[in-house]
């Protein structure tokens, strides 16, 4: 027999054994959720390259995954068909923290602390294989990767520092294919490994995993076996019938036996019909496809027919993603792609979403694509194309209908996160102006404190008014003490204040809105349609020297000094020049450069 031979962990994997055990020790049963999320993923790995090596898959049966429970000696057997491990990824997998989930994990649990901590948060996130030592004293990992002709076993123990690895030399314990895990429990954690309990565990965790999941279970049948009568009964019921010719009785006894029964739904929910999906359907599958701990705001689930056929869920998060100022950051993995129900990628850069809408989530399954599917393909595919117009207008779908929700407290929770999303679309998505431009908000002279939409603005317009008025500034209370302002407030005309830097850019893309022109009240061509032509003109020539003075007395300073009808209690204001920046884009762009 091949001697064992003896690995140390790398020392942060210690660490976070600890920090995994002490900080969801309340919370232990997410182990079976984290190993059977790695079978799936082992599975999913091996269908995926079995695209495009169909050998892969040769010999090794069925891609499920199966539960075994040893319930006198407190084992429990997790069994998948997938891809398996080399000597060396056993290594590289288990020994150190190369990998994404726990890695995430302990910058999670370090945030939280810092934070306060909160454990139920926690306890979301995927923290990865060794979370089996919250129950177990003793893992062992027997694994066979189509890539290597041996089997190797893993073994590890609680509190340990290092691990074994050795060839697999027991023949009841050969696979063709796949991973066998062992948890051997510890002493008050043997309850697990009951057929029932596991069961129950994976209909609440693992609902959405997309291959069939076993648990091994006592079942039984009922029969008809015949009994000798019992004579003192006979006696008793006898005494009416003693006539009756005597005749056989049965008696119904079950039957005991032991066999896989298939406990999960392995219907994708995209394919299901959308009246059978509940809301608790539709935020578990979000919690769990996208790490997610909080429900979405809103979902929308749909098929498409036509020239291209697909399904999707798309979602809107509740939130922001933390930390993220970048929204331009186009690695966000937020749009998984499916082809016939095989996942393909979840790494696009603008394909399938345009960046601005890179916040929205969701799943997308087509039958019309290549499953060797590649960047390439997906950059020129006229499919795509389709499709991306297609989740494009239902994602704004879905947000327009969370502006028309009763409560108007669940848009501005949207737009507070995602606003500048929306805004950054009107500089990046010329074609969807039209889609975009309603799901604005802006603050304005009668709306300080609320948020009002373009066609609140528009309903509440003045029958004189030329266009949108709007001033940029910094802040609504700077916004609502400039001069530019007096003229207007006395005429009654409501002026947007634009305070979020990236405002000013957003409106003078769109230019106008339902035909009526964005205009801005610092620039000096300002028309409020009050001139007087005759008066004015009068007025240039009492004052004209006054102006020529002042121009001099300022040099460089101002480009010209002229007479305005804009004002009317402040004695002078300064403008930008028409075609030049508004003192806001001025201020944003000396920001910029210092
Ligand atoms: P994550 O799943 O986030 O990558 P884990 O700690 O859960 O992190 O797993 C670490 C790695 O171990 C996985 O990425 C995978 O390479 C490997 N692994 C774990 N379980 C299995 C399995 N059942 N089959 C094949 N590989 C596995
Ligand atoms: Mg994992």
């Amino acid at each position: 027999e091949p001697p064992a031979e003896r690995f140390e962990y790398q020392a942060e994997v210690n660490r976070l054994m600890d920090l995994i055990v002490n900080s969801l020790y309340s919370n232990k049963e997410v182990f079976l959720r984290e190993l059977i999320s790695n079978a799936s993923d082992a599975l999913d790995k091996l269908r995926f390259l079995s695209v495009t090596e169909p050998d892969l898959l040769k010999g090794g049966g069925d891609l499920d995954i199966r539960i075994q429970t040893d319930k006198d000696n407190g084992i429990i057997h997790i069994i998948d068909s997938g891809i398996g491990m080399t000597r060396q990824e056993l290594v590289d997998c288990l020994g150190t923290i190369a990998q994404s989930g726990t890695a995430k994990f302990s910058k999670l649990l370090k945030d939280s602390k810092d934070a306060g901590g909160d454990n139920n948060l926690i306890g979301q996130f995927g923290v990865g294989f060794y979370s089996a030592f919250l129950v177990a004293d003793r893992v062992v990992v027997s694994t066979k990767s189509p890539k290597s002709d041996k089997q190797y076993v893993w073994q590890g123990e609680a509190n340990a520092s290092s691990y074994t690895i050795q060839e697999e030399t027991d023949p009841e314990k050969l696979i063709p294919r796949g991973t066998r895990l062992s948890l051997y429990l510890k002493r008050d954690d043997k309850g697990f490994a009951v057929p029932e309990r596991i069961q129950k565990l994976v209909k609440n965790y693992s609902q959405f995993v997309s291959f069939p999941i076993y648990t091994w279970q006592e079942k039984g049948y009922t029969k008809e076996v015949e009994v000798d009568e019992d004579p003192a009964e006979s006696k008793k019921d006898g005494e009416n019938e003693k006539t009756e010719v005597q005749k056989k009785k049965t008696k119904t006894v079950v039957e005991k036996y032991w066999d896989w029964e298939l406990t999960n739904e392995t219907q994708p929910i995209w394919l299901r019909n959308p009246k059978e999906v509940t809301t608790e359907d539709y935020n578990e599958f979000y919690k769990k496809t996208f790490n997610e701990y909080l429900d979405p705001l809103a979902s929308s689930h749909f098929t498409t027919e036509g020239e291209v056929e697909f399904r999707s869920i798309l979602y809107v998060p509740a939130v922001a993603p933390r930390g993220k100022d970048d929204i331009v950051n186009s690695k966000t993995k937020n749009i998984s792609l499916y082809v016939k129900r095989v996942f393909i990628s979840d790494d696009f850069d603008g394909e399938l979403f345009p960046r601005y809408l890179s916040f929205v989530k969701g799943v997308v399954d087509s039958n019309d694509l290549p499953l060797n599917v590649s960047r390439e393909i997906l950059q020129e595919s006229r499919i795509v194309r389709i499709m991306r117009k297609r989740l494009v207008r239902k994602a704004f779908d879905m947000i327009l209908g969370i502006s028309m929700s009763e409560d108007r407290a669940d848009y501005e929770k949207f737009f507070e996160n995602f606003g500048k999303h929306l805004k950054l679309g009107c500089i990046e998505d010329r074609e969807n102006h039209k889609r975009i431009a309603p799901l604005l908000r802006f603050f304005s002279s009668q709306s300080e404190d609320v948020m009002i939409s373009l066609d609140e603005y528009l309903e509440n317009m003045k029958p004189e008014q030329k266009g949108i008025y709007y001033i940029a500034s910094d802040s609504v209370e700077s916004a609502s003490n400039t001069p530019f302002l007096e003229k207007l407030l006395e005429k009654n005309f409501e002026v947007l204040y634009l305070v979020d830097p990236i405002d000013e850019v957003a409106i003078q893309n769109l230019e106008s809105y339902k035909e009526k022109k964005f205009l801005d009240i610092s620039k000096e061509d300002l028309d409020l349609g009050d001139k007087n032509e005759e008066k004015e003109k009068e007025i240039k020539q009492e004052y004209g020297q006054t102006c020529d003075w002042i121009k001099k007395r300022l040099g460089d300073k101002v480009a010209s000094v002229q007479i305005s009808n804009r004002l009317s209690s402040s004695p002078c204001v300064l403008v930008s020049g028409k075609f030049g920046w508004s003192a806001n884009m001025e201020r944003l762009m000396k920001a910029q450069t210092v």
